[in-house]
């Protein structure tokens, strides 16, 4: 069995690369391949994430750069849905977005990065407690009358079902091209290169291809690393999971994020498979497993890793950032039980909902997901958002969030890579007619 291009992972990224191969290629001989029994299992299923179609628009710790660049890749995810026949509200729903300061501080904050950014979004509204209690009147009853708080309003909120949105990229790409293969329940054990050639030995047999893509979320730098590709690079991964109440609020409210932090703080989201709730999280908990609850992934997760001098100056820098430290130390807490509850209700939950008791929250130990956040040894520090690697004939995609909003950003940038190294042909017209808007 020999391709031209095998994919390793069926998530949101294996998949919005699979379609866009297939929709602006003349790449005919694909695979993609997972190793569970469906589409999107892991941090793509709509129980592990927090929905959100990302802009930039209410996440304060995004540069104005970082904006734009998510903006234009969430703007590729509407239009994919807009030419789209099957119009499903259960792919994707339109939602009230916005995000909340309270206190001096953050209220200061959130000024700041409205005049950062109000000439890129011209659609987003700074309001006070007279509008806010009309939109959104639960985060407004039972607040102290003194408390400073300031919301900035965006109109592009999006609850999206990455799992489901899977399915349609695979589902599209199949009519595109008839050859494609899928092959379920099949897992890439180890990986190398062999007269030119790309060789994957898996549970079901061994398989040979010219370019190979592991778009394998938390595995990615594994694979990576089993080439003696990036040593510069580690995972600090971010467990993160979901309480959840009875649906208290009309759409999505963020907070203020801090600068520096590649995650997003503990928000407030519907959740598109259930009108009925409102989720809170995720919490930000340090993991030792590549899967979340997965106890057997942790050898792997300790070959993503190096144990080296520089790993370790770049992780004390981390855990001694106050900041980090002080979100660490916290979702600790939330963890233990009764306790755990009434200090996530005490310190993030009420801060949006300042009416909710601790009656009203239940933790769902079934929802949630891993965050691979990529420790650079050059800077010592976590960066923000997705990584990259590509090398001769190989893509590794690592992706923490905004990785599902950014999915056809990415693949756009993989479509580019392969042809040009397979010498094929990308329609970059019809990309930009059908997914950029014209
Ligand atoms: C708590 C949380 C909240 C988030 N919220 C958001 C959000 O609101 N908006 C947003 O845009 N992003 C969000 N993200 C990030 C987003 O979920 C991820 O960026 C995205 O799902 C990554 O998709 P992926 O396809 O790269 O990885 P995954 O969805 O993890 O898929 C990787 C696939 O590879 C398969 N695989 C792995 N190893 C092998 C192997 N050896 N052989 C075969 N198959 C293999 C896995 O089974 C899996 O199906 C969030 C993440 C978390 C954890």
């Amino acid at each position: 069995m020999e391709y031209d291009v095998v994919i390793v992972g069926g998530g949101i990224t294996g998949t919005s690369l699979l379609y866009s191969l297939s929709r602006f290629t003349d790449i005919k001989n694909i695979l993609l391949i997972e190793k569970y029994s469906d589409f999107a299992m892991l941090n793509s299923n709509a129980r592990s994430n927090s929905q959100t179609l990302h802009f930039g628009d209410v996440e304060t710790n995004y540069t104005v750069e970082k904006a734009i660049k998510t903006k234009k890749a969430s703007e590729y995810i509407l239009n994919y849905i807009r030419n789209s026949t099957e119009k499903d509200e259960k792919i994707i729903q339109k939602c009230q977005k916005m995000v909340l300061g309270v206190g001096d501080e953050e209220v200061k904050m959130l000024e700041e990065t409205y005049q950062n950014i109000k000439s890129v979004f011209p659609g987003l509204k700074k309001i006070g407690k007279e509008e806010l209690k009309k939109i959104e009147p639960n985060v407004i009853n039972g607040r102290n009358p003194g408390e400073k708080i300031l919301a900035l309003l965006s109109d592009n909120g999006y609850m999206v079902n990455f799992g489901m949105l899977s399915s349609s990229f695979a589902k599209k790409a199949r009519l595109n091209n008839k050859n494609i293969e899928i092959k379920f329940d099949t897992e890439v054990k180890k990986a190398k290169i062999e007269n030119g050639l790309y060789k994957l030995e898996t549970n079901k047999g061994n398989i040979s291809s010219k370019f190979v893509v592991f778009a394998a979320g938390t595995y990615s730098l594994y694979f990576a690393k089993m080439f003696g590709y990036d040593q510069n690079l580690s995972i600090l991964n971010i467990g993160g999971g979901f309480y959840y109440s009875k649906r208290f609020l009309n759409g999505k409210v963020y907070r203020v994020q801090h600068g520096h932090i590649p995650f997003a703080a503990i928000h407030a989201d519907p959740d598109i498979t259930n009108p009925d709730i409102t989720r809170y999280g995720p919490t930000v908990t340090l993991s030792l497993t590549l899967e979340r609850g997965h106890i057997k992934t942790f050898p792997d997760y300790i070959r993503t890793f190096n144990i080296d001098i520089s790993t370790l100056i770049s992780l004390k820098r981390i855990l001694l950032d106050r900041d980090i430290r002080r979100i660490i130390q916290n979702n600790a807490v939330y963890s233990i039980p009764v306790i755990g509850k009434y200090q996530f209700l005490k310190k993030e939950a009420k801060i949006i909902i300042p009416k909710l008791s601790y009656g009203d929250l239940h933790i769902n130990n079934n929802t949630g997901g891993i965050r691979p956040q990529i420790i650079d040894e050059n800077k010592k520090f976590i960066t923000m958002g997705e990584a990259k690697l590509q090398k001769e004939g190989l893509i590794f995609n690592i992706t923490p969030s905004p990785g599902a909003s950014s999915c056809l950003g990415n693949a756009l940038e993989d479509v580019i890579y392969i042809t040009k190294y397979l010498g094929k042909n990308f329609d970059i017209n019809k990309f930009n007619k059908e997914l950029g808007g014209g």
